[in-house]
Parts: structure tokens; sequence; C-alpha cells
């Protein structure tokens, strides 16, 4: 059969394009590797902006009924600053998006199979366990793959690449992608059992050689990252790297976070060398990209969801606007994506520079950069752009001399 769409991948991005445009009545053929989907420490913050797209796409509500939950405030703590001073400084989440009352949190596998059952309730071809083969594109494009022990080969006007950062579709047309050098170690774990935080409370904080971002999800359970430097890459590993992970969330200038080192794991810990990414392009001849098989940004700013929901919906706009039989032009989704994903590269790199640095010249820059904000809040707008959108601040805080008023020359 011939589908107006093959959809490589059925992670957040593939299974939300499919459910989109299912719903608008396209033929789609979704093809998911993974039987089940597991806990592998992906991306649970969906920014303001991002839970914005979520409405603009129509799936935020089944977001929201499969358990989605909202935070309200924000605490940077910090070992410059007084734990008490950190909180009286709170801030409040709803004000970055109309409508949206601060992030979104849920668990990836849980977010997967919701939009996943969508895509399918919609009426997409939508199949799991395939593995896929030779992917041909250009002006006839094929995918050639086995389900259930049959080799088969779809064919369709256009295969959309989603099948993250490995993605094969990328490699097919030929898109080679350029990485950052990593800047520090980031390894999340979700807690249970956390008793007497602030369920709608984010925070994040450093103190000597460990950072750490907590995300409350309700129900007592917490999903915690935490970044280290580059050279000890084998703090947390085995059997007792979990425990170990928890006890460093111990911190004085964190005082709650003993409730989160009190917690149980509740999942495995993964770490990943955080870094930013790009695609040369996110389309080609038969092909588009989205997600982080387009290209990522580091996740210190946890910006994967929000980003892939965009392309979602920009791509998916795209199409629904291509007339039957036409190429569909892709340039203002590459316009638009060249230039989101530069200023958030940047804000990534601000963030990482201030927050997943250590030792005494680090401390001191984060001295300065929190009394600078305190007396003049522009030094942080590219915080606002994490929650508000890389559009929603001026051009000129992605630029070096605002890069280097924030994090020294
Ligand atoms: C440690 C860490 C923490 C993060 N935290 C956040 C956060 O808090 N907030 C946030 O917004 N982002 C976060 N991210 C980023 C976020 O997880 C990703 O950007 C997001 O999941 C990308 O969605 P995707 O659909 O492109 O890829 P994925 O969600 O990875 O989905 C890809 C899918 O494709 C399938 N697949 C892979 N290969 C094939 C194949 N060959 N054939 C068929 N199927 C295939 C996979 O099984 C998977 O289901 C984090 C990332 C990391 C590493």
């Amino acid at each position: 059969m011939t589908h107006d769409l093959i959809i490589v991948g059925g992670g957040i991005g593939g299974s939300a394009l499919a459910a989109v445009m299912a719903r608008a009545g396209r033929r789609v053929l979704l093809l998911e590797k993974s039987t089940a989907y597991e806990d592998r420490v992906r991306g649970e913050w969906i920014a303001p902006w991002g839970v914005t797209e979520t409405k603009r796409t129509g799936l935020y509500d089944a977001l929201v009924a499969a358990g989605g939950h909202h935070l309200t405030s924000h605490v940077t703590y910090d070992e410059t600053r007084d734990p008490a001073a950190a909180e009286a400084g709170a801030l409040p989440l709803g004000m970055f998006a109309d409508g949206v009352v601060g992030p979104l949190c849920i668990r990836h596998p849980v977010h997967c199979q919701t939009l996943f059952d969508q895509a399918v309730l919609a009426g997409a071809e939508a199949l799991r366990g395939v593995a896929v083969g030779a992917i041909t594109l250009g002006a006839s494009p094929s995918v050639a793959y086995v389900h259930e022990g049959r080799e088969q080969v779809a064919t369709a006007p256009l295969v959309v690449g989603a099948e993250g950062r490995q993605s094969q579709v990328r490699r097919a047309a030929g898109l080679t992608l350029h990485q950052d050098k990593p800047h520090h170690w980031f390894a999340g774990l979700l807690v249970d059992d956390v008793a007497g935080v602030d369920p709608l409370r984010q925070t994040i904080g450093t103190e000597g050689d460990f950072a750490f971002l907590t995300f409350p999800q309700g129900d007592g359970r917490v999903r915690v990252y935490g970044g280290w430097d580059l050279p000890a890459k084998t703090r947390f590993a085995g059997a007792e790297g979990p425990r170990r992970f928890l006890d460093a969330f111990r911190l004085r200038s964190a005082p709650h976070n003993e409730a989160i080192a009190a917690g149980t794991p509740a999942g495995p810990l993964f770490a990943y060398y955080n870094n930013s990414a790009l695609a040369e392009r996110p389309f080609a001849p038969g092909a588009v990209l989205i997600g982080d098989a387009a290209g990522w940004n580091d996740p210190i700013l946890g910006l994967g969801l929000s980003i892939t929901y965009r392309d979602v919906r920009i791509v998916s706009d795209i199409l629904r606007a291509t007339p039957d039989g036409a190429a569909p032009d892709f340039r203002p989704y590459e316009e638009e994506r060249v230039e989101r994903m530069r200023r958030l590269r940047l804000a990534a790199e601000m963030q990482a520079t201030l927050d997943m640095e250590f030792g005494e010249d680090a401390r001191n820059r984060r001295r300065r950069y929190h009394e600078g904000a305190a007396a003049d809040p522009t030094l942080g707008l590219h915080g606002v752009a994490v929650l508000a959108g890389p559009e929603a601040v001026p051009a000129d805080i992605f630029e070096p001399a605002h890069v280097a008023r924030v994090v020294g020359a």
C-alpha cells in the first residue's frame, strides 16, 4: 500500500506527527523499533513555550489526561547564596506563555505511549518491533522493514526521520551532523518516596563539584538530574552508583535536597555527556527530519521536547498546506529551525558555563552573575528564552557582548 507519509521512529516527534497528520486525514505509516517504551532517562520536562506547542498541535489534553503534572515555581540555589534568600526569590512560572501555568512534567515512556495511542486512534498504521532496513529517498522514496518476521517495502512521497540522535533517515539523506564538544557529564534518575518537597516547585543548584536539577512529578515522585566534570567519567558507575548519586544531592546550600537523598531510586541511572548538535539541513529530496534526528540542544536546558513539538507543528502545517501531488517546501522550516537552534545553543552554553563548571573561578563567576542579575534582570534574559521561547527575547541576547556580560570574557 502507498502511504502519504512514512515516519521512522515512534517516540515523541514521530508519534506526535503521526497523530496530527492522521487526524488531518493523511495515510500515515509509523515504524517504531521498540516493543515497549522504557525509561532511558530522556526528557520529562516541557518548557512553557513547549506546552503552547502541545496545545497548538492538539495534543495537550491527552498529555494531561495521561498524568501530566504542571510546576508553578522555580528556585536557583547556589553555594554562594543563602538558601532562605534563594527561596525568597522563587520565580513564578506562569508568566512565560499565555494560558500556561508553568512547565509540564510527564514520564518519557508514558509520554511516548500516549502519543502512539493518539496516532492509532486517529487512524495511522502504527507498528512496533520494526527493524528498518534500506531507505531510499529522492523522487520515489521507499522504506524496507521487517515486522513480525515479514519483509516489507513501503512507499510514500515523503519519509520523516524521527528516530532520534542516531537517525537512519539522516544518514540515507546524506546529511552531515555537526556536534559540539562535550561540556560535562549529565545523569538522570527517577526517585520515589520523596516526602516534604513542594510538588509544584522545580529547583536547580551548584555546590562544590556537583550541580543538580529536580522536577517533581507528583505523588512523591521526582525526576532528578546531576552534572559533574568530564574527567570523572565513572563517578557514579556500578551497582552502588544510584546511591552515591543521591548522596551527592546532600548540599548545605540546598537543604530540601535531604528529602531527595532519602528517596528510593525508581528507575535506571544513565549518564550522558552533554553537548549540542545540528544537521547541516533538516530536509533533503523525499525526506524531512524532526526532533533529535535534525540535531539537538544541550539537555542542560531541558528543551528537546519543546523543540520537537515545534518541529511537529511547523512540519505538519507545511504538509497540510501542500496541495496533493506537490512537493512540500521545507525552506521556512529550515530557516526558523536554524535560528532557533543557534539561539538555544548559545543559551545552553551560557547556562552550562554558569552551572556546570566547578572550582574557585566558576564559583566567583556565579556569584558575580547572581548579584548582577539581582540588580539588572536583563542579565538573565537567556533564561527567559528557555521558558518563553528563543524568539521571545531581543536578538542581541545571543550576541558575543551579552555572552561576555553573563560568563565573562
Ligand atoms: C539526559 C537527558 C535529559 C533530557 N531531559 C530533557 C527534558 O527534561 N526536557 C526536554 O524537553 N528534553 C530533554 N531531553 C531531550 C529529549 O529527551 C529529546 O530531545 C526528545 O526525546 C527528542 O524526541 P525525538 O522524538 O526526536 O526522539 P526520541 O524521543 O528519542 O524517540 C526516538 C524514537 O525512535 C525509535 N527509533 C530509534 N531508532 C529507530 C529505527 N532505526 N527505526 C525505528 N525506530 C527507531 C526509538 O525507539 C524512539 O522511540 C533530555 C535528553 C537527555 C539525554
